[in-house]
């Protein structure tokens, strides 16, 4: 694909409500709180829009899975969050994903950009989608693609691309 200016925040828009309704159709009784805070000055960047909004689609399909397997436990007052940021920094924008899924513990951490890498059954995923979104971001792009996270807590992955 060709490169362009883009505006991650329309991108992040767009696909956060496209991974949820995905997630709503396999369960009509699923909510979410989808937490967002576009920073207002966030320049374009020069992007393949399309492979960008595959990652992105990827990044909140997992997001919704984790909080939607979470929910799924029966723990009391759980309240399933996704939250979508985006910020500018010097010579980068950041973009981030958050939730308060279960986490993913060290030893899958390492896994996880690993391609046919899934801990999900047959059927619900490939394993390719964290794969193929860091080569994306940084062969693709010349970015970087972070995750950090803590069992219990939830998993937060950080998009960084150069403006
Ligand atoms: P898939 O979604 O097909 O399993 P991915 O490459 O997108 O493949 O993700 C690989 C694995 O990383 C998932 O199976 C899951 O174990 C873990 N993972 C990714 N995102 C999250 C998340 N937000 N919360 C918990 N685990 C995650
Ligand atoms: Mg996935």
């Amino acid at each position: 694909g060709e490169r362009a200016p883009t505006d991650l925040n329309q991108l992040c828009d767009e696909y956060l409500r496209l991974a949820y309704q995905g997630l709503r159709a396999k369960d009509k009784s699923f909510n979410a709180a989808l937490e967002t805070e576009f920073a207002a000055d966030l320049p374009l960047v020069s992007a393949v829009g399309p492979d960008v909004g595959r990652v992105l689609l990827n990044l909140f399909s997992n997001a919704f899975y984790a909080v939607h397997k979470r929910q799924q436990t029966g723990e009391a007052s759980y309240q399933p969050i996704v939250g979508v940021s985006t910020h500018v920094a010097n010579n980068h924008v950041h973009l981030q994903v958050r939730d308060n899924g279960g986490g993913i513990s060290p030893e899958i951490q390492q896994k996880i950009f690993q391609p046919f890498f899934t801990t999900k059954p047959t059927g619900e995923g490939t394993g390719l989608g964290l794969s193929l979104s860091h080569d994306i971001i940084a062969q693709g792009h010349g970015g970087s693609l972070a995750v950090e996270s803590r069992e219990g807590e939830g998993t937060e992955f950080t998009i960084t691309l150069p403006r």
